[in-house]
């Protein structure tokens, strides 16, 4: 990593297998830019999926696929670190020796606690409420300074910042570095039902490396202004996720078409749909085009994931030992 950035970057995502627009727009896309000005360290948290998955089954082939998303998506293995959670033991280490400076009713006390309790009853296992330190362990591992996240994660980088103080007054040091959190510029992507957020398991989502087909597909089945029935009737943009997506895909010019014609019915919404089609297939060739690159030179893809995982835990490595040395290991 060099020094000439502005600071680190962490972070992390469960592998969920290939990506899609949702994740593009809400994290992928800030990850890329983030690199032109920090050292930045991206990691796929398998550990931390295992609090909520039923079956493992599929959680080595999700690394897999989402590191070749990212990578496609453009991030740049050569200047940043991309590499996978349970590929480096310390921060298991570090998570136990965190939870010792860590009060449990803040634990539960937090929101997003409370909403999986909420979400899994069968299921409130110890690492739930641990969630929180797994992840304050994994960005201080790295001394990042910045962590890029959504909105409702919040209160986790907030819990980190006092993890550090704590941790540092107990041992009266500054070896651990409180981070700031970076909100992402698109927290909520809406999926083609118009409705809830874009998600896999809602089956509403565009994946970010589709084919032209696949995505006309999922365009043309995406909900409208509800209230424009037939084509004479004026619509309304401000409702409609097809409008959205034109203001992220489309020239400002199109969008301002769209805006005005929507409103005076001068243009239909399979028209509209076209026209986002086009701008959508243009703004993913490229990560389409890498992707299957990528998926025909397998080899290329583990060598990055290994040098990420061996960069990644010599960084973690030497965090650690500091750590140890000070508590007196
Ligand atoms: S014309 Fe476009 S913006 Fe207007 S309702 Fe139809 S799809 Fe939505």
């Amino acid at each position: 990593m060099t020094s000439a950035k502005r600071g680190r970057v962490f972070s992390g995502a469960r592998p969920t297998g290939r990506q899609h627009l949702g994740n593009y727009l809400g994290a992928i896309k800030n990850y890329v830019t983030l690199q032109d000005e920090y050292d930045c360290v991206y990691c796929i948290v398998d550990l931390h999926a295992l609090t909520t998955v039923d079956t493992t089954e599929n959680l080595r082939q999700n690394t897999y696929e989402m590191a070749l998303d990212w990578l496609a998506a453009g991030i740049r293995p050569v200047e940043s670190i991309i590499f996978v959670q349970s590929h480096v033991p310390e921060v298991a280490e570090l998570h136990l020796i965190l939870s010792m400076v860590t009060p449990l009713g803040k634990l539960t006390d937090l929101p997003t606690f409370k909403e999986k309790v909420r979400q899994q009853p069968h299921n409130v296992n110890y690492g739930l409420v641990g969630y929180p330190v797994l992840m304050s362990a994994d960005i201080l591992l790295y001394k990042a300074n910045l962590v890029p996240v959504g909105v409702d994660q919040e209160p986790h980088i907030e819990f980190a910042r006092e993890v550090v103080r704590s941790f540092n007054y107990r041992y009266n040091t500054s070896v651990l570095i409180e981070p700031q959190m970076k909100a992402t510029e698109f927290p909520k992507v809406l999926g083609i039902d118009g409705q809830q957020k874009m998600s896999k398991s809602l089956n509403n989502h565009i994946e970010l490396a589709s084919t032209p087909q696949e995505t006309t597909e999922r365009v043309m089945q995406m909900v409208t202004d509800p209230q424009r029935i037939r084509r004479s009737d004026p619509g309304n943009p401000d409702v409609c996720n097809v409008f959205s997506l034109h203001k992220i895909f489309s020239s400002p010019e199109e969008v301002e078409m769209v805006n005005v014609e929507c409103r005076r019915a001068g243009i239909g919404c399979v028209d509209c749909k076209k026209r986002l089609i086009e701008r959508v297939i243009e703004a993913l060739e490229p990560v389409r085009a890498k992707r299957e690159y990528l998926s025909r030179n397998t080899d290329e893809v583990r060598q990055i994931l290994e040098a990420g995982n061996q960069k990644s835990r010599t960084f973690a490595e030497r965090t650690l030992a500091g750590v140890r040395e000070l508590i007196g290991f």
